[in-house]
């Protein structure tokens, strides 16, 4: 199990579990554990209620999406409900894939019911009596331990036929995806599951929730979501709307890594400032160095510089700063990091990822590494940083899913906030980062 930074110490106030409360905390192998932490009083609840009044409740909870979009939850699940059709489907998207991010991975091997339980409630309450786990394959852990929890749940009748004496059925099956990064992607994700190559389909296209797995209404949500539907149908909206903020009630969990004092999995109320993430909780920048940058939502977003120190860490925040809240990973760098080297390495991530159907995202990202390749070995020219905005821009302008629109973030990003050390690579064929200094070349 991944380690969460802090236990038992000051910073911990700072922290609020809402998906990670079990995690550490029970035997992820053991429903009764599960249940004497009021496990399935969700479920229970739940199918006591219509299906309208459980979307209502996680309408009224402003639970959002936390699979790094943040759309509104509720939502989707009141259009897959408003569909007729003779089968639905819901599926836990658990294809995470961010370079170092593993949250999703720990909730699954650290409390696998939690999960099942929010994805039974969502099957009730959409209307469907199937559902799967789409899990990454090179997640083993993960996959014994949902299967374990899933041969006990259908044991006590928490999944199968006539749930509970509701006459409601749910039957949850696991599906190993092969680590593609645009499998996570939801159109690419349903392909994937059928058997077929998966690649985004191209607009305009009907949304998942009306036609999405074998063409039936589907359900797709993130492993954190459904983790924290349970709970919101137990313990009630209000209790959920009193964690982070009026747009974004609940928790953020994140993968506190890079040149941090203290790394690991924390779990903190949306609304919470980037700088007590990093002091308070991650303990300071490792080493005693200065701050430099905080890198959140992986190769979709954006590097922040300590200007930003004091900004709200929400869905629509981190947005709006050039960055992304992602599915959750946060790389603190200090003043020895180059930032050029930065944004190579999260646009090459991307450029190994794209399924390479649409020329912008295919073609374009390729020609931005190469200039940034150029910019970091002294061969940099003027105009470039400039080409690099341009480029980047028609490329989230002309890329048909999420990958390409924001594989440029992190390249404009460093330019937006850095701009004078990419001008330090190409004009004085130096990088001011002490780190970058011997890499370049002349
Ligand atoms: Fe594929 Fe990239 Fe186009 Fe997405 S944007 S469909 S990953 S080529």
């Amino acid at each position: 199990l991944a380690i969460c930074v802090s236990d038992d110490t000051p910073e911990d106030d700072l922290q609020v579990r809402v998906v990670m409360r079990n995690c550490g905390h029970i035997d992820p192998n053991s429903i009764t554990d599960y249940l004497a932490q009021d496990g399935y009083m969700g479920l229970a609840k739940a199918l006591e209620m219509t299906p309208q009044e459980i979307i209502d409740e996680v309408k009224e909870s402003g639970l959002r999406g936390r699979g790094g979009g943040g759309f509104p939850a509720g939502r989707k699940w009141e259009s897959c409900l408003r569909v007729d059709a003779d089968q639905k489907y819901v599926i836990c998207n658990a294809d995470e894939g961010d370079p170092g991010a593993f949250m999703d991975r720990s909730v699954l091997e650290g409390d696998p019911h939690s999960v099942i339980e929010g994805m039974a409630i969502a099957g009730y309450a959409i209307g469907a009596t199937k559902g799967i786990l789409y899990v990454r394959a090179e997640y083993p852990l993960a996959i014994r331990q949902l299967k374990i929890a899933i041969e006990q749940a259908k044991e006590r009748n928490l999944l199968g036929k006539n749930i509970l004496g509701s006459g409601f059925d749910f039957e949850l099956d696991i599906f190993q995806g092969a680590g593609a990064f645009v499998c996570g992607e939801s159109t690419a994700l349903v392909l994937s599951i059928e058997g077929r190559r998966g690649m985004p389909k191209p607009l305009p296209r009907p949304r998942t929730s009306e036609e999405g797995l074998w063409g039936k209404p589907t359900l797709l949500n993130n492993v954190k979501t459904f983790a924290c539907v349970a709970q919101i149908i137990h313990r009630g909206t209000d209790w959920f709307k009193s964690i982070g903020t009026e747009n974004c009630p609940g928790t953020a969990v994140f993968a506190l890594t890079g040149k941090i004092n203290k790394s690991g999995l924390i779990e903190v109320p949306m609304g919470i400032q980037l700088e007590k993430i990093i002091n308070d909780i991650g303990g300071g920048v490792a080493g005693g160095r200065a701050f430099k940058a905080v890198q959140t939502g992986g190769p979709s977003g954006g590097c922040l510089p300590p200007e930003m120190l004091n900004l709200p860490v929400d869905f629509d925040s981190l947005t709006a700063a050039g960055s992304m809240m992602g599915s959750g990973g946060m790389v603190v760098m200090d003043d020895t990091t180059c930032m050029v080297d930065v944004a190579r390495y999260f646009l090459e991530f991307s450029l190994e990822e794209s399924c390479g159907q649409c020329t912008p995202c295919r073609a374009g990202t390729e020609q931005m590494l190469t200039i940034l390749n150029d910019i970091s070995q002294g061969k940099g020219r003027e105009g470039d940083i400039d080409l690099l905005v341009e480029m980047g821009e028609a490329i989230i302008d002309g890329s048909i899913c999420g990958l390409g629109q924001s594989a440029p973030n992190p390249v404009l990003s460093t330019i937006r906030y850095f701009r004078e050390e990419y001008e330090a690579h190409i004009r004085n064929k130096e990088c001011p980062a002490k780190a970058c200094k011997e890499l370049i070349t002349y």
